[in-house]
């Protein structure tokens, strides 16, 4: 049942994922960990379509620098960081035409998933029910470098997908949190102005900032096991818990 609140001045919530939905305290291996094996199937995609590529640990030192070098652009320009990108210069350091692979193809050779030990959040499915139940729409606004659908792997492992009315990822968009452009993009998907939507995220330089910069309010979420530096940042609200964001939602209706 729809609990839609009257005159309700915020219409939406918009978060970010990683350590505001899902919890990163538990995971038990580093990114480049994760990704290694992951890229073994990417070397066997390669290998299977007849190119020439090294073998697997120089073809993921390739791709992890890549992807360093496309995440200082991002991070120096506001573009989007794009794990296709950081694939288009590996493919061309061994003379592949990008035209020649499939890069969809490509990316499900990965076989994306859940990250070992990164939970939701133990309130996130009470909280977004909450939120759905009172009308509010909820959008997903991530830096994530992966196209949306590798992440929706993920929400889909952790049964959250149908929450969203719109999720968007850093490297779909071609911009990257706090640039105004990506918050505009979602603003567009919900078709909503940033006075009538909440931002929620655990980084202050970039969701809040970022939130700020389209004069949407934001709320800092700051898990017990993260420490971030506000470095001036002023958010409107801070949270530790995903639960505490529904009185202040209440009293902004
Ligand atoms: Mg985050």
């Amino acid at each position: 049942m729809i609990f839609m609140k009257a005159n309700k001045n915020i219409k939406a919530v918009i978060f970010d994922l990683d350590d505001t939905l899902i919890d990163w305290s538990g995971a038990r291996m580093s990114f480049r960990q994760f990704m290694d094996p992951k890229l073994v199937n990417v070397h066997q995609y390669l290998t299977d379509l007849g190119f020439e590529v090294e073998d697997p640990p120089e073809l993921a030192n390739r791709v992890h620098d890549h992807t360093r070098f496309v995440w200082q652009r991002a991070l120096e320009t506001g573009s989007g960081a794009s794990l296709v990108n950081a694939l288009k210069m590996t493919l061309d350091d061994y003379d592949i035409p990008v035209e020649a692979v499939d890069m969809d193809e490509m990316l499900r050779a990965y076989q994306w998933g859940k990250f070992p030990g990164v939970e939701p959040f133990d309130d996130m499915h009470r909280v977004l029910d909450t939120l759905k139940d009172q009308g509010y729409k909820i959008g997903l606004v991530t830096n994530a470098y992966q196209p949306m659908w590798m992440r929706d792997v993920e929400l889909e492992e952790y049964d959250m997908i149908d929450y969203f009315d719109a999720r968007i990822t850093s490297g779909d968009t071609g911009f990257i949190k706090p640039h105004p452009a990506i918050y505009w993009r979602m603003l567009g998907l919900l078709d909503l102005m940033p006075d009538e939507a909440i931002f929620v995220g655990d980084r202050p330089d970039q969701d809040i900032k970022g939130a700020h910069s389209v004069n949407m309010r934001g709320v800092l979420m700051s898990p017990p096991h993260l420490n971030r530096e506000l470095n001036g940042v002023r958010p409107d609200h801070t949270v530790s818990s995903l639960s505490e964001l529904l009185p202040i939602l209440d009293d902004l209706a």
